[in-house]
């Protein structure tokens, strides 16, 4: 694990810390979220909801995320067996990836990545092979999919809603993704964390609805972007049994289990009324809209910003050749924390310029790091 230092959110909410810059980097809300979800989880560590839960997770949970599944895409997965709990969708990913791949198979994943992923992919000793989503539109390259699919290749690594871009993919794309990976008889990963923020009307179309794609799809979600708790790091798998069985024997040896008293609260949240998760979303779409218009005043094109917390720049448009530079420079220059797009690139060089802003805080704070970057 050598090649992989501090994470580059350590570094920069560092910077942020030290300078008193606005934060814009690292992806948190600054806002709590459903007053039942906090309430539920608050009520449950009074009532002794502390031991270690299930392996799997505690039922009500379990029940909830099939409820939800169900529900938003009728999609139907048996509690019993096809749902497990995680340690955030961070350990969701890593426990698939290690329990998917032997040494020297081959993960092809849309790049740039989450951070996470490349560092998972290496502690599985396999090999990443990135299909680029490039910039301006971010758009995938079906051609590149198709040549980056080879004989070793194990399982496809699918982000959608994606971070760092801010892609929501079409239906066309998803598409696509499908027929290659049955074409190819892959295992599918599907990290959808940014299910319920998708903006402008765009559906989130979970991967494994497509035709020949339950079967093969780990579909990876958590409630920390849904809910505005990311601290609580409570993430879940769905996938047919015997592939949750193969990523419990994972998970079983990395944490076994984790976040008691959350478990029911998350449960509330995802039985709550449509009305409200849309609630959620449309606040951050405001937050989004107020940070774009602070971001062109300031003469910077924006980019993405289809879903997710993120919009990124091309600070080209200002004269600027350097993301890394830039970051390291803005906190001093406009008093805000950003994040260099081109370290979630497998080839930083196709993404020197590109400089990723969060937009999940409040209106208030927006309008003052947007006040900020337009003096800029
Ligand atoms: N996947 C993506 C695409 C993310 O952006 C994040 C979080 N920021 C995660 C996974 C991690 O999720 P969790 O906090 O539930 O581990
Ligand atoms: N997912 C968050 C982001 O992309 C950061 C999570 C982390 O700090 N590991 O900003």
């Amino acid at each position: 694990m050598r090649a992989f230092r501090s994470t580059v959110f350590a570094e920069m909410t560092q910077l942020a810390t030290a300078t008193g810059a606005i934060n814009l980097g690292q992806g948190f809300p600054d806002t709590d979220g459903p007053e039942e979800v906090l309430e539920t989880a608050a009520r449950a560590v009074r009532d002794g909801v502390n031991q270690y839960p299930p392996a799997l997770g505690h039922t009500v949970l379990r029940e909830a995320v099939c409820a939800h599944q169900e529900a938003w895409y009728g999609l139907r997965y048996d509690p019993a067996t096809e749902v497990l709990v995680t340690t955030g969708a961070t350990e969701a990913v890593a426990a698939s990836l290690l329990a998917l791949c032997d040494p020297g198979d081959e993960v092809v994943a849309l790049d740039p990545t989450y951070d996470s992923y490349a560092a998972a992919v290496a502690m599985a000793h396999a090999v990443l092979r990135p299909v680029t989503l490039r910039a301006p539109d971010f758009a995938l390259d079906v051609a590149a999919l198709r040549a980056a699919v080879t004989g070793r290749t194990r399982v496809l690594l699918v982000n959608s809603p994606h971070n760092p871009t801010g892609r929501v993919l079409t239906e066309e794309e998803l598409r696509a993704l499908a027929e290659v990976a049955v074409e190819h008889d892959l295992w599918v990963v599907c990290d959808e964390v940014y299910e319920h923020l998708t903006f402008d009307g765009r559906p989130h179309l979970p991967l494994a609805g497509f035709p020949g794609m339950r079967e093969r799809t780990v579909q990876v979600s958590s409630a920390g972007k849904t809910f505005s708790v990311t601290g609580w790091k409570i993430g879940w798998v769905c996938a047919p049994a015997p592939l949750v069985r193969a990523v419990n024997t994972v998970k079983q040896f990395t944490t076994f289990s984790g976040g008691a008293p959350f478990q029911p609260a998350v449960a509330v949240g995802l039985g709550l009324p449509p009305a409200r998760l849309q609630a959620i979303r449309d606040r951050l779409q405001a937050g989004r809209d107020l940070l774009v218009q602070g971001l062109h005043a300031a003469g910077l094109q924006t980019l993405g910003a289809e879903g997710t917390y993120f919009v990124n720049v091309d600070i080209a448009s200002i004269g600027e050749s350097d993301g890394i530079a830039f970051c390291r420079s803005l906190p001093e220059r406009a008093g805000v924390v950003a994040v260099p797009s081109q370290v979630f690139h497998a080839d930083p060089d196709s993404a020197r310029t590109l400089v990723r802003f969060a937009f999940c805080k409040r209106p208030e704070v927006l309008a003052e790091a947007a006040e900020r970057l337009a003096r800029l």
